[in-house]
C-alpha cells in the first residue's frame, strides 16, 4: 500500500494576465487521508483544475500550503518538486489523448512514463503488470488509433499509474465517455485505489459518479463550499472557523443577516441550533 496524504491550508491562487488578476482559489483547506478516493465537484470556473495543478506541483500557489505526504510544496526545493512529480503524484489531464504519446502503444506509453521514476531508482512493476492492473492487458500492443474512448482513458490511467504514485489526481476522467465506458473507468480507478492504496482525487460533473464515491468535496468560488458523504450534503467548518452556507440556505439568508448559534437543551449533547434574524430587525434578541 503506497498512498500519501494530501492536505492544503489557506491555499490561494491568483492568475495574472495583462494587467488584471483572477483569484481562482481564495483559501482552500482540504484533507484527504492516505488511501481515500474523493470527488471534487463544483460549477465551471470554481477552481477545480487550478486546485489539481497546485496539488500536482505544476503551479506554485500564490499563498498557503500544500502537503503531499511529509513534503510541503512551497518550501520544497526544485529538485524535491521534480522527484515528487516523477515518483509520488500523477496528474491525469482532461481528455485521454493529452496524457498519451499518439504513435506509441499502451505498453510503450507506460514504459516511457516510468522513465523518470526508474532513473531515480524506484522499483517499478513491468508495463504489462501496470496494464493488467487497469484491465488493459489485451490491448497492450495495439495502436492507440484502434482503442475505444473507454480503453484510451484506461491507457491514460495506466500511464498515470506507471510510476506507482502515492497520489492520483484526475481532471474529469469520465466526462467524454458513454455510461458503460464511464462505469468501466470508474471501476478500474476504484480497483487501483483498493488494491494499491493510492490516494485519489478526481474532478467530476457527473451526479452518478459523485453518488458512487464515498466522499465528495464541492468547490465554490475558490473555496470549499461543502462536502457530501454517501449522498448527504454537509456544510464544513473551515480550520479558521468559517462556515460556508449551503446554496439553498443562502437564498433565504440575505447579506447582513444576523445569525446566532444556540446549544439546544432538547437535542443530544453537542447539538447546535442556528437562529437567523434579518439585519435591522429590532428585538427578538432577548433570550
Ligand atoms: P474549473 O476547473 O473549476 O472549471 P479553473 O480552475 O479552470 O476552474 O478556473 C478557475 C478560475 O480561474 C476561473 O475564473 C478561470 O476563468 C480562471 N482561470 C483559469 N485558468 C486561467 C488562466 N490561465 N489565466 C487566467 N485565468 C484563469
Ligand atoms: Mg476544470
Amino acid at each position: 500500500m503506497n498512498g500519501l496524504l494530501v492536505s492544503t491550508r489557506g491555499l490561494v491562487h491568483i492568475y495574472r494576465s495583462e494587467g488584471h488578476e483572477v483569484a481562482a482559489l481564495s483559501g482552500v483547506a482540504l484533507d484527504v487521508a492516505v488511501g481515500e478516493m474523493v470527488g471534487l465537484l463544483g460549477p465551471s470556473g470554481a477552481g477545480k483544475s487550478t486546485l489539481l495543478n497546485l496539488l500536482a506541483g505544476v503551479f506554485r500557489a500564490s499563498a498557503g500550503k500544500v502537503f503531499i505526504g511529509p513534503l510541503e510544496l512551497s518550501a520544497a526545493t526544485p529538485r524535491q518538486l521534480d522527484e515528487m512529480r516523477a515518483n509520488d503524484v500523477s496528474l491525469m489531464l482532461q481528455g485521454a489523448s493529452r496524457n498519451l504519446l499518439p504513435y506509441f502503444t499502451p505498453h510503450e506509453n507506460v514504459r516511457f512514463a516510468q522513465g523518470a521514476a526508474r532513473r531515480a531508482g524506484k522499483d517499478l512493476p513491468e508495463p504489462g503488470d501496470v496494464l493488467a492492473t487497469v484491465g488493459l492487458e489485451a490491448n497492450a500492443h495495439r495502436p492507440l488509433s484502434e482503442l475505444t474512448p473507454g480503453h484510451l482513458q484506461l491507457a491514460a490511467l495506466a500511464v498515470a499509474m506507471a510510476p506507482r504514485p502515492g497520489v492520483l489526481l484526475a481532471d474529469e476522467p469520465t466526462s467524454q465517455l458513454d455510461h458503460p465506458a464511464r462505469d468501466l473507468v470508474l471501476e478500474r480507478m476504484s480497483a487501483v485505489n483498493r488494491e494499491l492504496g493510492t490516494t485519489i482525487v478526481l474532478v467530476t460533473h457527473d451526479p452518478d459518479v459523485a453518488a458512487y464515491l464515498p466522499r465528495t468535496i464541492t468547490i465554490r468560488d475558490g473555496r470549499v463550499g461543502g462536502e457530501g458523504r454517501s449522498g448527504e450534503e454537509y456544510a464544513v467548518v473551515t480550520p479558521d472557523g468559517f462556515l460556508p452556507l449551503p446554496l439553498h440556505v443562502r437564498e433565504h439568508l440575505h447579506p447582513g443577516t444576523l445569525v446566532r448559534f444556540h446549544r439546544s437543551e432538547d437535542e443530544a449533547d453537542g447539538q447546535y441550533v442556528l437562529i437567523a434574524e434579518e439585519a435591522g430587525h429590532e428585538g427578538g434578541g432577548d433570550e
